[in-house]
């Protein structure tokens, strides 16, 4: 057990985070008097003291408004400028003043400032993950916008566990693979990658005249044809024709891919490779000399591409 032994994130594939937040908006009590407008300080019609609304016994209905879309504006400058000083990396002594006197100038509470932070930081991550890719830049960047705004990682679990596996992605593609202990035998001088739960399709002409259409991005295996993150489109599922086989694992080594099934194992030999096709749910191998192609359904079939073709590159 001398290797070198790199956890494999505990994530999940691609999942576009929403976020989503409402101007929840509470007069301020400015006036003594009660029955008072708490925006313009004018009396509030005797009916809507009454009858009205929560926020119609406090202010009148256009007061109330413009309160609420100037609160909307204050937020949106916040968020823009929060976000603007963030992005450039480490931020100085002039932003945090700048913020501080913008925060004052617009009336936000810390409250509410608490809840633009998570926006601009949803803003910065939006557009880092954007293209799928997280370059060392961008993740740096992230980094140093969650130490100034002092978010917890609780707050920012979901956003964790893609950039996680984004960094993951990115140490495969740089050529730094994992190391993994598999549930098979190896052989000499082999090494395991990786490992997952996979089904196994497999092509059965289940109706006359049907013919095989990929939606998958098809891959060579050549020199320096690399897989390009979230290239992939089309779900095997909706592929007629492709049934469930067996279950079991599928394993990635530098000499193969294994798959172990409950009713029966076989195995790739990365030299016998010479075609791959990524699926949002599935990975199909194609093996030379053989005509049906094997399809595996995974969690992340794109970290199994990525590391297939690291090893082609290397091998
Ligand atoms: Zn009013």
């Amino acid at each position: 057990m001398s290797r070198s032994q790199k956890e494999m994130p505990d994530t999940q594939p691609w999942q576009p985070i929403q976020i989503n937040y409402d101007v929840s908006l509470l007069i301020p009590r400015r006036f003594d008097r009660p029955g008072s407008c708490q925006v313009c300080g004018r009396r509030l019609p005797i009916l809507s003291r009454w009858l009205g609304s929560d926020a119609a016994k406090v202010a009148h209905d256009d007061c109330y408004r413009n309160t609420v879309a100037e609160k909307k504006q204050a937020y949106e400058e916040y968020r823009q400028s929060l976000r603007t000083a963030l992005a450039k990396g480490a931020m100085g002594d002039w932003d945090r003043i700048g913020l501080l006197n913008l925060k004052n100038k617009l009336g936000l509470t810390q409250h509410e400032v608490d809840k633009v932070q998570l926006l601009a930081f949803h803003d910065l991550f939006a557009g880092a993950v954007e293209d799928r890719v997280l370059t060392e830049q961008e993740d740096k960047m992230l980094s140093q916008a969650k130490e100034e705004l002092k978010l917890d990682d609780g707050q920012l679990q979901p956003y964790l566990s893609v950039l996680a596996r984004l960094r993951f992605i990115r140490e495969i593609q740089e050529g730094h693979l994992p190391t993994i202990t598999p549930t098979i035998l190896l052989k000499r001088s082999e090494i395991a990658h990786f490992h997952c739960m996979a089904e196994f399709w497999e092509e059965r002409v289940t109706q006359r005249g049907y013919e095989g259409g990929s939606h998958g991005v098809s891959i060579r295996i050549a020199k320096g044809v690399y897989y390009r993150v979230g290239a992939h489109k089309g779900r095997l599922v909706t592929e007629t024709g492709i049934v469930k086989v067996d279950q079991g694992t599928l394993v990635i080594t530098n000499q193969r891919i294994v798959f172990n099934g409950f009713a029966k194992s076989f195995s790739i030999p990365m030299g016998k490779l010479i075609n791959y096709v990524v699926y949002e749910d599935a990975i199909q191998l194609d093996k030379e000399g053989k005509a049906k192609p094997a399809y595996f359904k995974v969690e992340d079939p794109e970290i199994a591409a990525v590391l297939i073709s690291a090893i082609a590159q290397k091998t």
